[in-house]
């Protein structure tokens, strides 16, 4: 067969074009599909990702063609499903297929290489009698040859023992008697994780734990896509499921990817999953080196790693013969990529099972409500875990009204009486309390100290955020404002106050209230080197602290035996984020704090603090009341045209001239105002398709970038696409960058600020 000449290449710039090259003669035999190469550029020479090689170009073109100038890899290093994949996602997400395929793989490949160490074993063994008489004459040749008899050791290590091993190396292996082996050094970011005997075996599974197992494995059994939702309360014993699952996955031989929100709060289970699984278990995530993860990233795909354990970027783990996808709360932000490729790992990993005929499990105590939704519509198989593992019992959650009339709370105080009571009971039999305080807590919004009325946008029902330099009630979806009345307009109340408090304050007055407690805060102050949060966890596991303020880093992931009383301080503050979701975040955020308490034998607590105690999602917390959560706000979102219902888009633009992203910002709702209204036979060209804003963005200047944004929103995702693509020939990137304005399209945004 005659060999391909020309070679269809992306790279990794913001740039949609797919380019063809030449493949020089001396190349033709060892380029392929899916391997890296280096390519003239204009004047640079750059990486590109072959996708394609082929014979067919215009005879008149093929003069023009500039030759590729070398390749950079022996075999390919993208599979054809992760072509398959990362093409798809630049579909989807409109981004450039080259930035997605540069995303997919390990950072800084081309510079790293594998790590070498020397090795010495013997070639023939010695008795003790053999070693004295041979090498009477030398103390050092008889010391090493006693080590290398316990097996085959490492240079280094043999340097520590013994001074100028080198001489004597030389000697020894000049006479034939041991023989030095180049070994390459896996950096394994898991050899220091230690093994946990009671996790090493698989747990009896209880009734309801067996039943999904079971289910789950006739999925398994089947080896074709399917979708599982596993709706489960913390604690009910979902990752035991998991492990057995994966078990099962891996004794057909094939491989696991396990997803997780953030590496750095789930030590436990990378324990848990090392305890089980052994050195099948590889680790890829961002704070790793570089150096580490290309051997991780190796080991995946030489097939010595069987269970990739990793944040979004896993679900790129090179695998040969995927049969399982787990997505560990699912509902998590941070699955989605808010950097281009805006991709959302969830839907990737759904869209890799289908394409490598895997299951995937979405796993979570508070569905997505996008999820949540693919399940009662019959999408994905929907489990349930309604009880604890043990039926112990989920702790009881108090609400504290917070508003003035309650006499119950000191005047300026963060901590009610009735806080302020729990934690000392707390104290004094020598347990530990968290207490959580939203991070998000800097949007500043306005609130009725009385009756806890605060105030939404007519249009977008987001609460209002206040400016204080207009003095002025804005929505930042779009854009309208309205000055601030004197008097509530419900309870005609005086006190409308401004709302924002942060963990330095809760902090103090722990100190002040708790003189005797030894207090720690966390939070991304308190947690910026590495090993931080390890240390704090640590502290904790040892007792060394007795109240644990913090924010939505600890409300996940940990079982801490001796903790009994969790406290949200301001649950208002997740309650009014500006944002759709903010009803669902503060369901999730209430009823996950909750579980962290009361893990071990003794029974937990939680107190929550509001100023809308009467709030429903308030009140469906209160109770763990999912379903009707779930119900309420779905059919809210209905009303209103919010996912799940609709499709959106985010148009994020930014600038550092403040002018000049004003100026495309509104040219931008201009012409979009114009495509929304093109007529097309007499029809709108696109129905139901509407947008919001201009507005500036909640976050209107962050490091001296000024921010605005436009949300597109339509039933269908395709006439969103479509509108953008318009908007794109519209707004060329050369416009733009003339303008010195950045634009991001966002598809199905999670980050709306
Ligand atoms: P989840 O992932 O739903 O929060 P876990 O799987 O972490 O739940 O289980 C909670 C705790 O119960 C863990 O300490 C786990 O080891 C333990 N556990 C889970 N299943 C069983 C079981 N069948 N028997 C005994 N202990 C179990
Ligand atoms: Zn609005």
């Amino acid at each position: 067969m005659e060999k391909d000449g020309i070679a269809h290449v992306v790279v990794g710039l913001p740039l949609k074009t797919v380019f063809s090259y030449k493949i020089p003669e001396r190349l033709v035999p060892f380029i392929q599909k899916g391997m890296r190469v280096l390519v003239p550029f204009g004047p640079r020479r750059i990486t590109g990702y072959v996708v394609e090689t082929t014979n067919e170009i215009d005879s008149e073109y093929e003069n023009k063609l500039k030759e590729i100038i070398n390749v950079l890899d022996k075999a390919p290093v993208i599979s054809l499903r992760l072509m398959d994949l990362t093409r798809w996602i630049a579909d989807y997400y409109l981004a450039p297929w080259g930035e997605v395929i540069k995303t997919a793989l390990p950072k800084s490949m081309e510079r790293l290489k594998p790590k070498y160490e020397k090795h010495l074993s013997l070639i023939k063994n010695f008795t003790e009698n053999d070693i004295k008489k041979k090498f009477s004459r030398s103390q050092k040749q008889q010391q090493v040859i006693r080590i290398l008899l316990t097996g085959e050791t490492s240079y280094k290590e043999l340097g520590r023992e013994i001074k100028s091993l080198s001489s004597v190396v030389n000697t020894l292996h000049k006479s034939g008697i041991i023989r030095i082996i180049r070994k390459e050094v896996g950096r394994n970011p898991l050899s220091n994780v230690e093994e946990e005997k009671s996790q090493k075996i698989p747990k009896t599974l209880n009734t309801e734990q067996f039943k999904t197992f079971k289910k789950i494995s006739i999925g398994i059994n089947e080896q074709k896509h399917k979708v599982y939702l596993l709706h489960g309360i913390t604690g009910s014993g979902k990752t035991e499921i998991y492990m057995q699952n994966i078990s099962e996955t891996l004794s057909q031989g094939k491989e696991v990817i396990y997803l997780v929100p953030e590496i750095a709060i789930t030590p436990q289970l990378i324990q848990r999953l090392k305890s089980r699984f052994g050195d099948k278990v590889a680790l890829l995530h961002s704070t790793l080196s570089d150096g580490e993860r290309y051997d991780e990233w190796r080991r995946i795909r030489s097939g010595q790693a069987k269970v990739a354990v990793g944040p979004r970027s896993a679900i790129f783990a090179p695998f040969a013969n995927l049969g399982m996808i787990v997505v560990d709360e699912e509902h998590e932000y941070s699955y989605k990529q808010d950097e281009s490729p805006c991709y959302h790992a969830r839907d990737v990993a759904i869209k890799l099972g289908e394409i490598s005929e895997a299951i995937v499990i979405l796993g979570s105590a508070t569905p997505s409500l996008e999820s949540y939704n693919q399940a009662k519509k019959g999408k994905y198989v929907y489990l349930t875990l309604p009880n604890r593992v043990g039926n112990q019992r989920l702790p009881e959650i108090d609400i504290v009204d917070m508003r003035v009339k309650n006499t119950d709370i000191p005047k300026r105080a963060v901590i009610s009486r009735i806080l302020r009571e729990e934690i000392e009971n707390c104290l004094v039999k020598n347990e530990q309390v968290f207490l959580f305080l939203n991070r998000r807590g800097t949007a500043s919004f306005l609130q009725c100290r009385e009756c806890g009325y605060t105030f939404y946008c007519q249009n977008c029902s987001v609460s209002l955020t206040f400016h204080f330099a207009e003095k002025l009630n804005r929505c930042h979806y779009c854009d309208y404002h309205v000055k601030v009345p004197n008097t509530c307009p419900e309870c005609k109340g005086i006190k409308i106050n401004f709302s924002g408090i942060g963990t330095q304050k809760v902090e103090e007055d722990c100190y002040r209230l708790f003189p005797n407690a030894r207090v720690l805060r966390m939070d991304r102050d308190s947690t910026r080197t590495k090993h931080a949060y390890h240390n704090i966890f640590k502290k904790i596991e040892k007792r060394e602290v007795d109240i644990l303020i913090g924010t939505q880093m600890i409300a996940k992931g940990h079982d801490f035996p001796f903790v009994t009383l969790v406290g949200v301080v301001a649950a208002d503050l997740s309650l009014n984020i500006p944002d759709f979701r903010s009803g669902e975040r503060t369901f999730q955020l209430i009823t996950q704090v909750a579980g962290r308490s009361g893990r071990g034998n003794l029974l937990g607590k939680a107190v929550v603090q509001t100023y809308n105690p009467n709030n429903d999602i308030i009140k469906h917390s209160k109770n763990y009341d999912y379903e009707n959560f779930a119900a309420r706000e779905i059919d809210w979102r209905e009303r209103l045209g919010y996912p799940p219902y609709t499709k959106m888009v985010g148009i994020k633009l930014k600038s550092v001239n403040e002018e000049a992203v004003k100026k495309i910002a509104v040219q931008f709702g201009k012409s979009l105002k114009k495509i929304t209204a093109k007529q097309s036979k007499g029809k709108s060209k696109y129905p139901a398709v509407d947008f919001l804003g201009p507005a500036k963005s909640l976050l209107y200047k962050i490091k001296n970038v000024y921010r605005w944004q436009i949300i597109l929103k339509g039933p269908a995702s395709n006439p969103l696409k479509e509108i953008v693509q318009e908007m794109k020939t519209e707004f060329t990137g050369s416009l733009l960058k003339k303008a010195k304005v950045k634009v991001k399209y966002d598809i199905d945004p999670i980050n709306l600020m």
